[in-house]
């Protein structure tokens, strides 16, 4: 049986003023695996790290991190986990060895058991251990974050939006990291983002919260194979008499003339579609693709649960 690193049972929060960020999520992280929460903008995602990490208070539910419900054991809890928040929020004081060092104090991290060298190493910061913090650059700044959020030696690295806004190179580099704590060191690892390419490539698992609620959680593999719409896009050679029609492909006439016809490729090959086009009369002049993004991908999902 797999263990679960995180069980999350009917959590809520509401913040003051009433805005209802998270309505009752029930969510399990298995031992040992990269599990992606992905949501767009204020869906909530922070507010569940931020929970996990101890940062937020939450309204109701329970929360168990390792095995450790965070009321009644909040420090084992907390142990068990390091945060690599969203926000840059370094103290422009300390030198990335100095970090570390406060951090792991933090935690109560005896100086025996203290490896700030090694982390700075493995995020790639062992030349700028003594720097000063306002030299550091956007990028070096973000690892000394996770160089941060695993001075104690966590069970569960979570990470919020790790590489939003940050270029190629750091971007694969953190995945390297990420990789590598979660192979070599049997790391869970939680990570939030809203980039559909970045949960593909790095998540075992993948849950999709959206205005507070989880709407779907599977393997990737499994997901994926649900979020196969494809949109062809036809430009007629000219105004066509009838539209085509065919079980599984929605056809819409867009304003400027073009013809859409969205199916999913698991169903429906490309070339069936252009069949249907070819049986309607329609001359194709012009054809793109458009891949189904995220935002259809909640579009899909969300009218699923309704339906
Ligand atoms: P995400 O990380 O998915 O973008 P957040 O968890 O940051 O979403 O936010 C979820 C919702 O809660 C949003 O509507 C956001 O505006 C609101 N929210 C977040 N933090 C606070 C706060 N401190 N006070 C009030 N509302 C907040
Ligand atoms: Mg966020």
């Amino acid at each position: 049986m797999t263990r679960n690193a995180i069980e999350i049972s009917g959590l809520t929060k509401t913040y003051q003023g009433g805005k209802q960020a998270l309505k009752g999520v029930d969510l399990n992280v298995p031992e040992g695996s990269v599990f992606g929460l992905l949501g767009p903008n204020g869906a909530g995602k922070s507010t569940l790290i931020n929970i996990l990490a101890g940062l937020v208070i939450k309204t109701e539910g329970r929360v168990k991190i390792w095995g450790w419900d965070q009321d009644q054991n909040p420090r084992q809890s907390r142990a068990a986990i390091g945060v690599m928040p969203q926000e840059l929020n370094l103290d422009p004081f300390f030198a990335p060895r100095d970090a570390l060092e406060v951090q792991a104090g933090l935690y109560g991290v005896p100086k025996s058991q203290r490896r700030s060298d090694e982390i700075l190493a493995m995020v790639g910061l062992a030349d700028k251990a003594e720097a000063y913090a306002r030299t550091l650059s956007g990028g070096m700044r973000r690892r000394l974050l996770l160089a941060k959020a695993l001075v104690h030696n966590p069970q569960v690295l979570v990470l919020d939006e790790p590489t939003a806004g940050v270029d190629i190179e750091l971007r694969q580099m953190l995945w390297e990291n990420v990789r590598r704590l979660n192979k070599e060191h049997g790391l869970t690892v939680i990570l939030t983002t809203h980039y559909l390419e970045e949960a593909e490539q790095m998540c075992d698992e993948i849950a999709i919260i959206n205005h507070g609620e989880l709407i779907a959680q599977d393997s990737t593999q499994n997901l994926l194979g649900r979020l196969d719409a494809k949109t062809m896009v036809i430009e007629p050679d000219h105004d066509p008499q009838s539209l085509p029609t065919r079980d599984g492909i929605e056809v819409t006439r867009r304003p400027d003339g073009t013809i859409a016809l969205s199916y999913n490729s698991s169903k429906t090959s490309a070339e069936e579609v252009l069949d249907c086009v070819h049986a309607a009369g329609i001359r194709i002049r012009d054809v793109r693709t458009e891949q189904a993004d995220l935002e259809d991908v909640f579009l899909s999902l969300t009218r699923d649960a309704a339906a």
